[in-house]
């Protein structure tokens, strides 16, 4: 039976998946990243790292096939269709002191970072999840630059958990720059 999680824009949610299951990330309206970071069930200490990921892949992308790896090398989720083939795993959450840093103001602003941590109810101090639909170019000479989404309204990547994990998500909360096309908008997780 399938189950259906509606995120709302700026917002995190926690869910809990079994291996085996398949999660299907929906960009509802298009052009809207998802920071998604997850953890082995029950084991805080064992968790997604992108950076295994492209050690693993030997590559700065994602793609159809590839796994995503825990810190510990163990492989946690599998890549069976992708309707954008754009997803980030080089930046780490948005945080207050990212939004200070480029637009003075960090104060209140909503963030993915807070927002993962208090759904998974816990303090880490750093999280760099897969950025699911989010467009960073990579230039030849190493520069890189954040572009709007190419992902439309509908489109969505779906995974196949290879472990119970519990996901930590978010729908990213900048309106600032191109990341979300200068508009924040809700996120839909199916799970079956
Ligand atoms: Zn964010």
């Amino acid at each position: 039976m399938s189950k259906e999680y509606t995120i709302p824009a700026c917002s995190g949610m926690k869910i809990d998946i079994k291996q085996g299951q398949s999660i299907t990330v929906i960009d509802i309206e298009g052009g809207q990243v998802v920071d998604f970071f997850a953890e082995v069930n029950g084991n805080a200490n064992e968790f997604l790292s992108t950076g295994v990921t492209i050690d693993c892949n030997e590559s700065l992308k994602l793609n159809i096939g590839d796994i995503i790896y825990t810190n510990l090398y163990h492989p946690m989720m599998k890549v069976l269709s992708d309707d954008v083939g754009e997803h980030d795993m080089l930046h780490p959450c948005c945080r207050r002191e990212m939004y200070e840093f480029f637009y003075h103001n960090g104060g209140e602003h909503p963030n993915c970072f807070d927002n993962i941590n208090r759904v998974l109810e816990e303090q880490r101090a750093i999280i760099t999840p897969v950025n699911l639909f989010m467009h960073t170019k990579i230039n030849t000479d190493g520069s890189i630059s954040v572009e709007e989404p190419i992902s439309k309204a509908g489109d969505k990547i779906v995974l196949k958990a290879l472990m119970d994990i519990t996901l930590g998500v978010a729908a990213c909360s900048v309106s600032e720059s191109k990341c979300n096309s200068g508009r924040c908008s809700s996120v839909k997780i199916v799970v079956d």
